[in-house]
């Protein structure tokens, strides 16, 4: 395996690692874009002269390079999301159960709910603090394992093997934080002795819980990455790197747009299905003056690999093949965006970066998923393409991806961008 596909999939680690919530995904791609002359505005400042900027708003991220660009220059966007399913806590979370303190949880989008049992559990997101009159955001992780929620014993659950786990979110996902009894606050202080803050001044909070085991590579051959979010933290690390090598352009206007909501329908503030992008490319990229029918959206997320275990679940004349190369994605009822004219744009940058590319379509007698290709597409009236790579394990707190499909989504992205 070439040397540099390695240490993109190390680099995919290390940036997933980063990111155990969306702020902090936010975070580490703007400290990336940074680091590579982006400066970072404000949605409500003033329009600057072409450069390379950035706006954060929450868990979502809009990126540019419009220095040395035409003002009616297309558009070249990259889309992917910062969310992936987890665990959140409530707002008043502290509760006892049989001599243990718990807290409370609701699931966030679909999660594999078995997957988060038996796993030593760490915390993080953002508090919202009191500052003078007003109020301050403070991103917060404890990467100490606070927490777990253990299974119940094979013993008092015979039939677990044969019937299958049923798990009710209200009754058997309390994470277990020690023997004893919790008090009104417990967790709330906490959260704020993590983040160094006073725990009177905490109004909110928005935290999750991960999975503490980190990141690598595994595999006879180490050429699997083994990591929670990799849907869709690969796509927000591809899609960065790949601004990044674009802002040296002279072309199109490579932007990177990373959402939060995905996998709860998009439909929010910092989401695909709401005017974020729109605005923000209308004040501050000129958006009425660009040619809509060169101008196009990638939306990258992750995609369904053929399971060995289960290929009756995939259409046949479709596999995908873990580490294969990037993945198209088709759907005749649009959950995909994916037309005739942005496959075949994709098809030839895949040539010119040498990248095999591979199509999903799902089985015509399953649903399919869908991304936020469709939302995009719809707002901005752009033609959208939805594309990704292939993964095993998706909405488990711990996917398996390829090793070397990162670094060929990254190349595919650099071209499409240019
Ligand atoms: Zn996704």
């Amino acid at each position: 395996m070439p040397v540099t596909d390695t240490s993109s999939a190390l680099d995919l680690c290390r940036f997933i690692d980063s990111s155990p919530s969306p702020y902090h995904a936010v975070q580490e791609a703007a400290l990336r874009l940074t680091a590579a002359g982006f400066t970072e505005l404000d949605q409500d400042g003033a329009v600057p002269a072409p450069g390379r900027h950035l706006i954060r708003s929450g868990g979502a991220l809009i990126a540019w390079a419009d220095e040395g660009r035409s003002p009616d220059a297309p558009l070249r966007i990259v889309g992917a999301h910062t969310d992936s399913p987890n665990l959140r806590l409530k707002p008043l979370p502290d509760r006892s159960g049989a001599g243990c303190r718990q807290v409370g949880v609701e699931v966030y989008g679909g999660a594999l709910l078995n997957s988060w049992l038996d796993r030593d559990l760490g915390f993080s997101g953002r508090l919202v603090v009191r500052n003078g009159a007003g109020t301050r955001v403070v991103l917060v992780r404890d990467d100490r394992p606070v927490a777990r929620i253990p299974q119940l014993a094979v013993h008092l659950d015979r039939g677990v093997n044969d019937k299958g786990l049923v798990l009710n979110p209200q009754v058997h996902l309390s994470p277990v934080l020690g023997p004893g009894t919790a008090q009104d606050g417990d967790f709330a202080a906490l959260v704020a002795s993590a983040a160094g803050v006073d725990p009177g001044d905490v109004l909110a909070f928005d935290v999750m819980f991960h999975d503490l085991t980190p990141s690598r590579l595994v595999g006879l051959e180490e050429d699997m990455v083994s990591a929670p979010r990799i849907d869709n933290l690969l796509s927000c690390h591809a899609g960065t790197e790949a601004l990044v090598a674009a802002a040296e352009g002279h072309g199109p206007v490579p932007v990177l747009a990373l959402f939060d909501h995905e996998e709860v329908g998009s439909v929010s503030s910092t989401g695909a299905a709401g005017p974020l992008l729109e605005r923000i490319l209308r004040h501050f990229v000129g958006l009425d003056g660009r040619p809509t029918g060169d101008s196009i959206v990638f939306s990258v997320d992750g995609a369904h690999a053929t399971h060995p275990n289960y290929p009756e679940r995939h259409d046949p004349e479709h596999r995908i093949l873990l580490d294969g190369g990037p993945v198209l994605k088709f759907n005749a009822r649009e959950r995909y965006a994916t037309d005739a004219v942005g496959a075949g744009i994709v098809r030839l940058a895949a040539e010119r970066a040498g990248v095999q590319i591979q199509s999903f379509v799902s089985r015509s007698d399953m649903a399919c998923g869908s991304t936020i290709g469709p939302a995009t597409a719809a707002v901005l009236g752009i033609r959208t393409v939805d594309l990704g790579v292939a993964q095993l394990a998706m909405h488990s707190a711990r996917e398996l991806c390829g090793s070397a499909d990162p670094a060929r989504l990254r190349d595919l992205l650099v071209v499409l961008l240019a």
